[in-house]
């Protein structure tokens, strides 16, 4: 099963992916990890992405669909993916869907967490004071969660014209977050969703 971890910044994507891949041998591709690790190994890829992301705009569309154009045709014998942080623009998930058309796959559920404003706002400073994540800080939030509203929001419509989409209440405690997402991959497996 193919899944994509959709919300805004500091929704929970990341960490209820980890928590999918160790109970369903998925492989996890989050853009955002592969973008900090090209940071610090220096690479060209790195140098180039490292002040839009400090700044919290998006990088651009080009360089993120070939990161995951790569971890797709590498790791083909994988049980399925989840996809954190990506696709954030319509334009990326077309590409993923061509991408996984190519691979005779497709994307099989797009779970949205769903989490208000201020919470996010709560959850972000508290990461900024415990983790000091250069674009934790308030200025670069905001930025990131205007490019949330106003570039990745639009995807919410794209998949649910598909049938993809499956809405999670975000505000709950991260395992009550975790026993609905499972609920629903079981659902979808059964064919019920
Ligand atoms: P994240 O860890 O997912 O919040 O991503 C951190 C930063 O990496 C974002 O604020 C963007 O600058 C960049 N980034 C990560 N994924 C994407 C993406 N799919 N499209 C554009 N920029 C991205």
């Amino acid at each position: 099963m193919n899944i994509v971890m959709f919300g805004p910044p500091a929704a929970g994507k990341g960490t209820q992916a980890k928590m999918l891949v160790a109970k369903h041998s998925l492989l996890q591709f989050s853009t955002g990890d592969m973008l900090r690790e090209a940071r610090v190994s220096g690479t060209e890829r790195g140098r180039k992405v490292s002040g839009i992301m400090d700044r919290g705009e998006l990088v651009s569309d080009e360089i993120v669909i070939s990161l995951i154009d790569e971890q797709i045709s590498l790791n083909q014998d994988s049980h399925g993916f989840i996809f954190d942080g990506f696709p954030r623009t319509i334009a990326q998930a077309e590409a993923l869907d061509a991408l996984m058309n190519l691979y005779d796959s497709q994307i099989d559920l797009v779970l949205s967490l769903k989490v208000d404003d201020s919470s996010l706002v709560n959850r972000i400073t508290k990461r900024f004071t415990e983790e000091g994540r250069a674009d934790d800080n308030p200025e670069s939030f905001k930025v990131r969660l205007n490019a949330y509203n106003t570039q990745t929001a639009s995807l919410l419509p794209y998949y649910s014209s598909k049938g993809k989409l499956f809405e999670v209440d975000g505000m709950l405690s991260i395992n009550e977050v975790s026993i609905l997402i499972n609920e629903a991959l079981n659902n979808k497996s059964k064919g019920l969703i």
